[in-house]
């Protein structure tokens, strides 16, 4: 199947999931990877993590409650909710963690702007065993707080369910995003419904389409690490791709929301409610760490060890404008990785497409100059002539 085909074949599977969403009247959007929808799909919503609307009308709009040097994540997100627009125009509640302060700012403003029901619950930085209590009984806590207010009791069967076609997608869609040999426009459809899709429906799709998708044989491959990607945000990828370079996408849009399923079990519910939501919370205490933690070196460490399990020849660190969280870490991050290594701070405005095309393009060559090179004969006896 030629990957034009692929692409519609997806986009078609895409639209119809989002019908079917726009047709729930209990649709719960969450933002990080660190709030596990299993617990929304337990008090019977459809989860969907936003990662998508990052489009130039929306930062706009978003700017009408933030301050215009907000990240632009944060903006979108004000502005959709603004505008009615994609998923978070179709939610019912919002379901959060509070990581950042700007993330803090953005759903205290939601709340004082908008009417829409928001639960809110702290992730820890700093992972230790009163820490992990703490998350463990803030989750049990918002079960409680969410299950009151829409009357239903948490179902861990549903929960339940909900983790084991998700978990069976992850493993897919990991071994397939690990050999960065997948066409990033496939990858990043199939990876973006993995956020809001019924995970069952999204299986089966997955198993039709799955050995149709095209490899690649990149010379050079990439590591792309940074702010999570929504799926608008596609110029970095899209430019690596056109470069021809492959790209393995190690942001929490990418492997490493992944990543925290592979090894992963949950128990059968026979243990009870507060056990299966006890057991939620650790699944996401125990997946890879985000930069925000402290301290991060366990983060260092993992991207690391994926330059080497990859054989990447180059690690690219994607920003978004305003966001503290990886922009602070650049410098150390260069230090520490030792290989070609590419900054790009970014915003949803498109503004500077053709400079951050230049300079990935610019990187990818100099990533291939090594290779290009050939080796010299030797030259013994023979005369040499100068070009
Ligand atoms: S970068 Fe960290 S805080 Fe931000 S969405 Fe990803 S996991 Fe959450």
């Amino acid at each position: 199947m030629k990957n034009k085909q692929l692409l519609k074949q997806i986009d078609a599977f895409s639209v119809a999931e989002m019908e079917r969403l726009g047709k729930e009247n209990k649709v719960a959007a969450y933002f990080c990877r660190q709030f596990p929808p299993e617990i929304l799909a337990g008090l019977g919503f459809h989860p969907a993590r936003i990662l998508s609307g990052a489009v130039p009308s929306a930062e706009r709009e978003g700017e009408k409650y933030v301050r215009p040097d907000a990240c632009p994540y944060c903006k979108s997100i004000l502005g959709n909710m603004s505008l009615k627009k994609g998923i978070l125009g179709k939610a019912s509640i919002i379901a959060a963690v509070a990581t950042c302060d700007m993330m803090r700012r953005t759903l205290d403003t939601m709340r004082k702007e908008f009417d829409i029901p928001i639960f809110t619950i702290h992730a820890p930085a700093t992972i230790s065993e009163n820490t992990r209590k703490f998350f463990i009984s803030q989750m049990q806590g918002l079960v409680e707080e969410i299950s009151s207010f829409v009357g239903e009791n948490f179902n861990s069967r549903k929960a339940l369910d909900y983790f084991k076609s998700r978990k069976k997608i992850a493993v897919k869609l990991y071994r397939i995003s690990l050999s960065g040999n997948v066409p990033h426009s496939v990858l990043s459809r199939l990876i973006h419904l993995f956020n809001f899709s019924s995970p069952i429906r999204l299986d089966r799709f997955l198993d039709q389409v799955i050995e149709n998708i095209p490899k690649q044989k990149p010379k050079i491959k990439i590591l792309l690490v940074g702010s999570a990607l929504c799926m608008e945000d596609s110029c970095v990828p899209s430019f690596i791709e056109l470069s021809g370079a492959g790209l393995v996408n190690l942001t929490c849009s990418g492997i490493n929301q992944l990543e925290g399923y592979l090894d992963a079990s949950a128990s059968n519910g026979r243990g009870g409610t507060a056990e299966c939501i006890a057991k939620f919370a650790e699944i996401i205490l125990d997946a890879p760490q985000c930069i925000r933690s402290r301290p991060n070196n366990a983060v260092y460490d993992r991207i690391k060890s994926y330059v080497s399990k990859t054989g990447v020849d180059g690690v690219i660190l994607k920003t978004l404008k305003f966001c503290d969280l990886w922009n602070t870490e650049k410098e150390r991050m260069r230090e520490f990785l030792g290989i070609p290594f590419l900054v790009l701070d970014t915003d949803y405005s498109g503004s500077s497409d053709e400079s951050l095309k230049n300079r990935i393009d610019a990187f990818v060559e100099t990533l291939e100059a090594p290779r290009n090179i050939q080796p010299q004969k030797s030259t013994k006896g023979t005369k040499q002539t100068r070009l």
